[in-house]
């Protein structure tokens, strides 16, 4: 069979591994001139960026790709553990670390916070226990085919189900657990690994700590960018046809199937499968001129966005590490800002410096720092207004907190807003990852990755089922894989 794939996002690139490995004769289509999408890296001055991701869980998934491709992993990808997964700091002074270690995090949130222990443990095992009731229906199958629903799992799960947290919110499961506000502030900025909003995310997101403390976190041995560049090298290997600077302005329609594509360079492909990974709402819109089915994706609410400083800084600090989080005073008052379109005084900062264990990344007693606040998605804000404002609320924050005048060590700068996240990955309204989980339906409903439309047209990716971060896109390729050749 001849497979067409529109865009070479993680999903796009793991979606042509499987279809390649099941012997189809794979073209992938890049608007671009590279491949990755929101995974890719430049830089700067001397200085090495990873533009999007920072954070690598479930390496299992990556590693899946070449074993399916009968290759050795160890001939493309390498990664490490980390021991110390986060720093967080706040405003009076209060410090902690996460680390891989669960007890070792239980002793040091008990010792620098005063939380109790035991409280800390039922916490882990409630997100464990989540994990295992509900990820594998959730994550690795299609909700939109009702065999999904017939299996001992969810029969499971349906016994269980006051155990997954469905009714509060993750902020007030939270609360229920923690005695400390700094802890509760601690585990509710997990909703923001999928682009949510903790006081609106239900509690069964409390899921998510599992994803870290129970698989732990990772960095690839060259960056997160490592994870595209190896997975194109193996594509190379496998033969498949990459087009890149090629984009897809439209699918060929035919009755209730789909016959191939068109590029904006005029040329007709033709197939017998088409994979978008494309933003569902621009594939409507755009590729099936179907205005009315791009309003039915934008029922759910989009996920957050991102401003970015990526700053060459020309000092090192040693009470950083990979991870660094520079909590806000208010975090209600953070996320009421980002459910109205704007962005507060005080947001928490996110920095990530890959130069603490990629040497090579910023120049000899320099830092590489990814500086990250979560912003709204584009509703046609002032961005500059906010860059500006941001810019200098961020650096006084971390002045305050490092106690050196920052500004003064910045010798270049790249600065990213949701508009250039929407040009550069065409995702609609520069959301990080597609839609948000703040209603307890949200998994239901996100977009299928089978169209209900066309029998031999897929949909991978971030907006689409189960939703953004590498290791769900990875798998929504899994499923797609599946879908088809269960067929
Ligand atoms: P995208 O990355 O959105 O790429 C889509 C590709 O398709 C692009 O290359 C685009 O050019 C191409 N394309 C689109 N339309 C066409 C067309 N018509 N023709 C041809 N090509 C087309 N995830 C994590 O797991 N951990 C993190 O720490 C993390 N942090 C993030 C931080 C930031 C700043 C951002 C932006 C994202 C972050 N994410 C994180 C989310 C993660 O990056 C995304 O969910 C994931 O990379 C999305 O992949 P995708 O396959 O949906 O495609």
């Amino acid at each position: 069979m001849k497979v067409l794939i529109i865009g070479g996002g993680i999903a796009g690139l793991s979606s042509a591994v499987r279809m390649a490995a099941r012997g189809h004769e794979v073209h992938l289509f890049e608007g671009s001139d590279k491949l990755g999408g929101k995974l890719h890296e430049f830089t700067l001055d001397g200085y090495r960026f990873d533009f999007g991701p920072s954070l690598f869980t479930m390496p299992q998934y990556v590693l899946e790709l070449f074993d399916i491709a009968g290759k050795d992993v160890q001939d493309y990808f390498e990664y490490k553990t980390l021991d110390v997964i986060c720093r967080y700091f706040w405003e009076d002074g209060t410090r902690c670390s996460t680390y891989k270690d669960k007890e070792q995090t239980v002793r040091e949130l008990a010792d620098q916070l005063g939380e109790n222990e035991d409280s800390l443990r039922k916490y882990f095992a409630s997100s464990q226990e989540k994990y295992e009731l509900t990820g594998r229906t959730f994550l690795e199958h299609s909700l939109h085919q009702w065999k999904t629903w017939w299996t001992r799992d969810v029969a499971r799960a349906m016994t269980r189900l006051h155990k997954l947290d469905l009714m509060g919110t993750l902020h007030s499961v939270n609360s229920s657990y923690f005695k400390n506000p700094k802890t509760v502030q601690l585990f509710d900025r997990y909703a923001t690994y999928n682009g949510s909003n903790p006081y609106k995310a239900p509690g069964m997101l409390s899921i998510i700590p599992h994803f870290e403390y129970g698989f732990g976190a990772y960095i690839p041995k060259e960056g997160m960018n490592q994870i595209t560049s190896s997975i194109v090298k193996l594509l190379q290997d496998m033969g498949v046809h990459i087009h890149l600077n090629t984009k897809v302005t439209q699918i060929q329609k035919n009755g209730r199937k789909v016959s191939g594509l068109m590029t904006e360079k005029g040329d007709l492909h033709e197939g017998d499968i088409v994979i978008t990974n494309m933003d569902a709402y621009f594939t409507y819109l755009h590729l099936l001129n179907d205005p009315e089915r791009a309003q039915h994706v934008l029922r759910q609410e989009r996920s957050s966005s991102a401003l970015i400083f990526y700053w060459g800084i020309k000092k090192e600090f040693q009470e950083l590490d990979l991870h660094n989080i520079f909590f806000s005073q208010d975090y209600k008052n953070e996320f009421d800002h980002i459910s109205q379109g704007s962005v507060c005084d005080d947001p928490t900062v996110y920095i990530h410096i890959t130069s603490k264990y990629i040497r090579d990344d910023a120049p000899q007693g320099c830092e590489n720092w990814f500086t990250m606040i979560n912003v709204p998605h584009n509703a046609g804000q002032n961005w500059d207004d906010i860059i500006e404002r941001s810019r200098k609320n961020i650096i006084r924050k971390i002045s305050r907190q490092l106690g050196e005048d920052i500004a003064s060590l910045i010798t270049c700068e790249y600065v990213l807003d949701p508009r250039i996240l929407e040009s550069q990955t065409f995702s609609y309204t520069g959301s990080l990852y597609g839609t948000s989980s703040n209603s307890r339906w949200a998994a239901f409903a996100r977009h299928p990755n089978a169209s209900p439309q066309f029998d031999n047209l897929y949909f991978v990716g971030g907006s689409v089922h189960p939703g953004g971060g590498i290791p769900l896109c990875i798998l929504g390729a899994k499923i797609v894989d599946d879908l088809i050749h269960k067929k």
